[in-house]
């Protein structure tokens, strides 16, 4: 039947495109519907990269995902004849007793992750574009790394539509409806399409399209800039890696040089402006930018240049900061994703491949019950 699949996909960013290809590989009939064009800076996965640690101090129950997620980008980038995911090694930055540090290193404990910890000097030994206080210590993790975050939508949606898949940009869904049959139908602005599944991954718009998450999301804007650097040789990815940094001023991210002459710094990372997606404006916020100018200049001196490119990027936040993947309540043939709470991305891989999972098996090898939304009523309650 004409307009009709065995699955949609709402959005089609980091996690809508990684199911689509997950979805094709299996046979199955996709259609992926995307408000912009693929690869758009609208959303929240565009800026080039995103860091992928696994040392994960948001909690060790993520760490099985991510070594699974970790494999998949190197996968992908190979089915795709592309490189996605780029190992420098990551490493936790934060003064003596801050916390974060304390739980990155217990999940590499438990989970058996190659670490070492560094106190102030070692740091400055290994890492001489650091200046930080005598104080901070950091975590080592050398299988952290970053992904090229809008290389890998494209190499997904390739590699989907090479198996099939169908997908339309500058398409925005308007409204869908569970049918009679245990289906769905889904209209656009140009169509009305039919299906078994529906995988909402509409980032910052998912709760526009599912209101029982609406009560627990809140849309935020951020920004990242990329500082011009007085000694390139220094942020080499051979030579640095990619971070966090807790310092009195907040809490920071960077990347070594990839793509850009310019080094990427992004935070305070709790310095969040509540943010409506339907606004066509993403400019970049100054006071942000001068955070960030000051962190260089006090701990990264030589990457305090001056800003080649600012941009602002959306997350979607919950009120524990963990993520969303589940079935709606009252239609188990909706699944949604994902909520990421800025720190997301390097999911993506292993997230799409968990969507295919629950649209094709109506399982998943991981435990998702830290991500279920039911344990909102829970916490409410
Ligand atoms: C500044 C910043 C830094 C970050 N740093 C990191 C990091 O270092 N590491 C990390 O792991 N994560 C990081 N994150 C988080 C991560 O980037 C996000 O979790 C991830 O990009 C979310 O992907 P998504 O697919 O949910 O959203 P998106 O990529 O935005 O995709 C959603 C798509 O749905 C489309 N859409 C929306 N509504 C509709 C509709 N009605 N019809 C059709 N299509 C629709 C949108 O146009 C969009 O393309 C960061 C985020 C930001 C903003």
């Amino acid at each position: 039947m004409a307009n009709s699949y065995d699955v949609i996909v709402a959005g089609v960013g980091g996690m809508g495109s990684a199911a689509c290809w997950h979805l094709a590989q299996r046979g199955q009939r996709v259609l992926g519907l995307e408000r912009f064009d693929l690869g758009h800076g609208m959303g929240s996965s565009h800026g080039l990269t995103r860091i992928i640690r696994l040392a994960y101090f948001e909690g060790s129950h993520y760490v099985p995902m991510l070594k699974r997620a970790h494999q998949l980008w190197k996968e992908t980038g190979e089915a795709a004849n592309t490189q996605l995911l780029y190992v420098t090694g990551s490493i936790d930055l934060a003064p003596e007793g801050a916390g974060f540090v304390e739980s990155s290193l217990a999940s590499c404990i438990e989970h058996g992750l190659a670490h070492e910890v560094l106190d102030a000097r070692a740091i400055a030994a290994r890492f001489p574009a650091f200046k930080l206080t005598p104080q901070h210590k950091g975590l080592w993790q050398p299988d952290g790394g970053f992904v090229a975050s809008e290389r890998a939508i494209y190499a997904h949606a390739g590699l989907a539509m090479a198996r099939g898949a169908e997908i339309r940009t500058n398409e925005p869904i308007l409204s869908w409806r569970p049918t009679a049959h245990g289906g769905v139908e889904v209209t656009t602005a140009r169509g009305t399409y039919s299906a078994g599944k529906l995988i909402l991954s509409a980032g910052a718009w998912n709760p526009e399209l599912a209101q029982a998450l609406a009560p627990n999301a809140a849309v935020v804007k951020q920004t990242i800039g990329w500082f011009a650097v007085s000694k390139p040789a220094l942020f080499q990815p051979d030579r640095f890696p990619v971070f966090i940094l807790t310092v009195d001023e907040g809490n920071f991210y960077g990347f070594p040089l990839w793509e850009h002459p310019g080094f990427k710094l992004g935070g305070p990372h709790f310095a969040r402006q509540p943010f409506d997606p339907n606004d066509s404006e993403r400019v970049a916020n100054e006071g942000q930018v001068d955070a960030i100018r000051q962190c260089l200049a006090r701990y990264i001196p030589d990457a305090a240049g001056a800003p080649l490119t600012v941009r602002a990027c959306m997350y979607t936040v919950t009120p524990d900061e963990h993520f969303v993947i589940d079935a709606l309540p009252g239609a188990e043939q909706v699944t949604l994703l994902s909520c990421c709470s800025g720190h997301g991305y390097k999911f993506a891989s292993v997230i799409g491949e968990i969507a295919a999972d629950l649209a094709t098996t109506g399982q998943s090898a991981f435990d998702l019950s830290p991500f279920s939304l039911a344990r909102f009523q829970k916490a409410a309650a």
